[in-house]
């Protein structure tokens, strides 16, 4: 088994010469950085001026837990305030949407130096899954300059890998010509919609892959396997978010966790009641911190995202801490009868089993009273009763949803409707379960 790329890479990044070990190294490393990113928020953004004003001189990380955090809501509320540069050195703005009530929208700001960090890393990470002369094909939006699948389009030509960039799927049978006429090899894309591609893709097809990029959403065990089975290649999953930069970890041949970008990102995980840092091996929610951004630094950002850092070392043999799945969004899950949490990715995992269905909407209302699930699928089947009956019991046999239907705290109705043609969802933001109560 190969090492992760990452290994080399940090160790360059840092300067590792041997002479100490490599993780004593990289702690002085980040702890260096720590504190003069600090330093350097302070002297240039408004809103961390007076958000660390106590903050003084960072000389352990014990000192840098003392640190408040940074959240969604307070780049919302100004995200020019988070600037260190001038605007006219800003050279690209992503603008995430929210659909909640609270209405702001979240900008994120970068450099041309920071996203040429991010082409330094995408490079790294795919150099884990294609090397020299493979053909690539993007299937993430990369139109405008600055845009994901531009910059994994800059990263992979420095790689001497062919790319093509596509965009996200809107006709799988298009893709899948396009994938066998060019010879493409590996794929980049969201999870459900390689799905899709997976489901049109005929096994008489001459496709040959020889690994796939899971990018841009949670990817469910159920879609991974499904998706490693029809190609028959390694399909490999990656972590990130527009705040991290866009890349955050990748995996390596072990498939068994994200290796992260260490030199760029210093990772936490807090218990989310307490806000303590917890140790590796425990459950919590994954705060990062800059190490190398310039436009817009951010310190202990809170992801919402719940994983931990896993314990053992890798069986690629580096020493690189990996992250576990993501299992749980905070921002995405939706409270049931007063009592539950239910998240996407549990729904994904239960429906994304069933073969017929091609896509599915998950909107939670207020009925009598009652919190209300309904399901709207998409299948290509054009007599699809009896799919629902079964989509109805799988769900139930779940027993969140089972208890809280027995216990007259929630309804459930599955709707469906054909889609003739082989469209897709072609949504790249993060999919969530809609909640449309007291709205
Ligand atoms: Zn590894």
């Amino acid at each position: 088994m190969k090492i992760t790329p990452l290994d080399r890479w940090i160790k360059e990044k840092i300067g590792y010469k041997g002479k100490k070990d490599f993780k004593s190294e990289l702690d002085n490393y980040i702890l260096n950085k720590l504190h003069q990113n600090i330093k350097y928020v302070k002297e240039n953004s408004i809103f961390y001026k007076n958000h660390l004003k106590n903050t003084n001189k960072i000389s352990s990380f014990k000192d840098f837990e003392k640190i408040p955090f940074t959240t969604d809501l307070d780049i919302r509320k100004n995200p020019g305030h988070f600037l260190c540069v001038s605007p006219s050195h800003i050279s690209r703005i992503v603008t995430l949407r929210t659909s909640g009530t609270t209405g702001e929208n979240k900008r994120i700001f970068f450099t041309k130096e920071d996203q040429e960090l991010t082409i330094d890393f995408f490079k790294i990470g795919m150099s884990t899954l294609v090397e020299e002369k493979d053909k690539v094909l993007i299937l993430l939006p990369g139109e405008r300059e600055g845009s994901v699948g531009d910059l994994l389009g800059k990263a992979l030509k420095r790689l001497g890998v062919k790319v093509y960039i596509y965009g996200p799927v809107h006709n799988s049978e298009k893709v899948l010509e396009i994938i066998k006429n060019r010879k493409i090899n590996s794929l980049v894309g969201i999870p459900i919609q390689i799905l899709s591609l997976s489901r049109y893709k005929k096994s008489k097809e001459e496709i040959k892959l020889k690994s796939i990029l899971l990018s841009t959403d949670y990817a469910s065990n159920t879609v991974i396997k499904e998706i490693e089975k029809t190609f028959n290649c390694k399909v490999f999953d990656h972590y990130g978010m527009t705040e991290m930069g866009l890349g955050g970890g990748v995996e390596c041949e072990a498939l068994k966790g994200y290796h992260l970008r260490e030199a760029d990102l210093y990772f936490e995980i807090i218990d989310p009641i307490t806000k303590e840092k917890l140790p590796n091996g425990k459950w919590g929610e994954v705060v990062f911190t800059t190490l190398t951004r310039k436009g817009m630094p951010l310190i202990r950002y809170k992801t919402g995202d719940i994983s931990r850092i896993i314990n053992t070392p890798c069986l690629c043999g580096t020493y690189l801490r990996r992250l576990d799945k993501i299992i749980f969004r905070k921002k995405e899950g939706v409270l049931l009868g007063d009592i539950e949490i239910l998240t996407i990715g549990e729904l994904d995992d239960i429906l994304f089993s069933i073969n017929e269905l091609m896509d599915f909407k998950a909107v939670v209302t207020k009925e009598e009273e009652k919190d209300c699930l309904t399901i709207y699928i998409d299948t290509k089947l054009t007599r699809y009763k009896e799919l629902l009956v079964h989509i109805y019991n799988r769900l139930y046999e779940f027993d969140l949803i089972k208890e809280l239907i027995k216990r007259r705290k929630l309804t459930l109705k599955i709707k469906g409707r054909m889609r003739k043609e082989n469209y897709f969802n072609n949504g790249i933001q993060k999919r969530k379960i809609i909640d449309k109560r007291n709205k």
